[in-house]
């Protein structure tokens, strides 16, 4: 039986905390309960920290000396990639599976000096590469609504320990869709934000024109709380960007449509859902408008261009000189070849591989270049749409979670990617939000949908997420 106390969300629980009801180590043992009950068999935690309860303590401490914040004492989890100070972070994969964090990332920071308690480092993708966290290199992470099925990817660790009440909220990055796909999947919220609103010092980067750290809840108010605590201008990341530099925008209540997107891979029965989500948006006074993206088909495309080339730089940094995994060969060529050979993974390797490709200076212009070009085109396409409506609507992913195993083909999994990339390459924020379940075998798997708003236009999007959760609440 499930600690009920965990169940809370983020901002019920400050609520009880700053009424004196319960309190942080109260919380932390609930998580720490489910975690005992579940984890062996989820894989969502790849560590939970010994000191959580110390960390609980130090929180109702500081709440009893008077400080006050919703994050103050609530446990949270974060992604493996995300530098904790003296922590292990191994981003899944063996070449830094014993590597000890020298800083605390900027989001980790601010989340500190707020007060969370953090649980544990969560299962991902190794490198966050991936749609399932079958790419760990310790193990998949299982859907807790159906264990035979992925939690998704690549931030699965964090999304499964908040759908299994393990976690208050949590922590992931989104390079592609890893913070919305795996939401959609397990049935929880999901946020990236826009390009350089939240600091990426500290995330071990993957393609870092893509990259952001983004929160993981149980509804739209806890995301919102936990990006507004990480956000901001961080002089250790130049590209990002300080709060209101974008006008805000006035609400038009339009939401567009891309339907042409929607061709036969999409589930018939997730579609469904889709429809009725958009129509309890316009019993609240929107109006759909159907737009046309062009571009949206090659977005795919494009980011398995565009993604492994900055990957394949990025983790050029891993040689075995000076992080993680070091391998003595006969020379020091072979010393590299045989340190990455044993640390990486085959999809990263698959990767790095195809990246070093699309840069050499003979395909340059045929792959890269082209892909920069038609990212371009697909921004302007975007942002033209949101002159428009107020935000873009989609389905999250096209078909609810897969069966562990069932997507062997790598060219498979990146298609469900298809709805979630678009929004990395152009720099919107978008968000993943719970429209009901379908049925598969038996068993009601949740499913997403997703809105893109423009860039620094997060607010736009906690607005029509939280209207359409009052709605399906009813
Ligand atoms: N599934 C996508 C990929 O494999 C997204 C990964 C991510 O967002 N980190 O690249």
């Amino acid at each position: 039986m499930a600690n009920e106390l965990a169940k809370l969300s983020i901002l019920d629980a400050a609520k009880k905390l700053a009424a004196k009801e319960i309190s942080s180590v109260d919380l932390t043992r609930a998580c720490m309960e489910n975690i005992d009950a579940r984890n062996e068999r989820l894989n969502a935690y790849l560590e939970v920290f010994d000191d959580a309860e110390d960390q609980a303590q130090a929180a109702d401490d500081r709440r009893a000396k008077g400080e006050k914040h919703a994050l103050l004492g609530i446990p949270l989890a974060m992604k493996d990639n995300i530098l904790i100070e003296g922590r292990r972070v191994s981003a899944a994969s063996k070449m830094l599976e014993n590597y000890v964090a020298t800083y605390d990332a900027t989001a980790v920071t601010k989340l500190k000096s707020a007060g969370a308690v953090f649980l544990g480092r969560t299962n991902l993708d190794e490198f966050a590469m991936g749609g399932s966290t079958e790419n760990s290199a310790f193990g998949v992470t299982r859907n807790p609504v159906d264990e035979t099925r992925v939690a998704g990817g690549s931030s699965g660790g964090s999304v499964a320990a908040v759908a299994a009440d393990m976690a208050l909220g949590a922590f992931g990055s989104d390079t592609g869709g890893s913070v919305r796909e795996p939401s959609a999947f397990c049935g929880t919220v999901g946020f990236k934000p826009t390009y350089g609103a939240v600091s990426r010092s500290g995330l071990i980067a993957m393609g870092s024109s893509l990259d952001q750290i983004g929160p993981i809840a149980k509804n739209v108010a806890d995301a919102e709380l936990l990006f507004n605590t990480t956000r901001g201008l961080d002089p250790l990341d130049s590209t990002t960007t300080p709060e209101g530099l974008y006008p805000k925008r006035k609400q038009m209540k339009k939401i567009g449509v891309p339907r042409h997107l929607f061709t036969e891979g999409i589930d018939k029965d997730l579609l469904k859902n889709f429809d009725a989500a958009l129509a309890d948006l316009v019993a609240q006074g929107y109006e759909l408008v159907d737009i046309k993206l062009p571009s949206a088909p090659l977005a795919l495309a494009i980011y398995y261009i565009v993604m492994p080339a900055e990957v394949s730089t990025n983790l050029a940094r891993l040689d075995g000189v000076r992080y993680g995994l070091s391998k003595t060969g006969e020379n020091l060529f072979d010393d590299y070849a045989k340190t990455r050979r044993e640390g990486f993974g085959p999809e990263t390797r698959r990767r790095i591989m195809l990246g070093t490709y699309v840069l050499s200076s003979g395909y340059y212009d045929a792959y890269y270049g082209k892909a920069t070009l038609a990212r371009e085109t697909l921004s302007r396409e975007i942002a033209e749409a949101l002159e428009r409506v107020d935000v873009i609507a989609t389905p999250t992913t096209p078909s609810p979670s897969f069966k562990i195993g069932e997507k062997s083909d790598p060219l498979s999994m990146y298609l469900a990617d298809i709805f979630t990339v678009t929004a990395n390459l152009t720099g919107n924020p978008a968000i993943s939000l719970p429209m009901g379940t379908v049925v598969r075998d038996g068993v009601s798997l949740p499913v997403g949908i997703q809105f893109t708003a423009a860039h620094g236009d997060e607010a736009g999007l906690f607005t029509v997420g939280k209207l359409l959760e009052s709605s399906q609440k009813k």
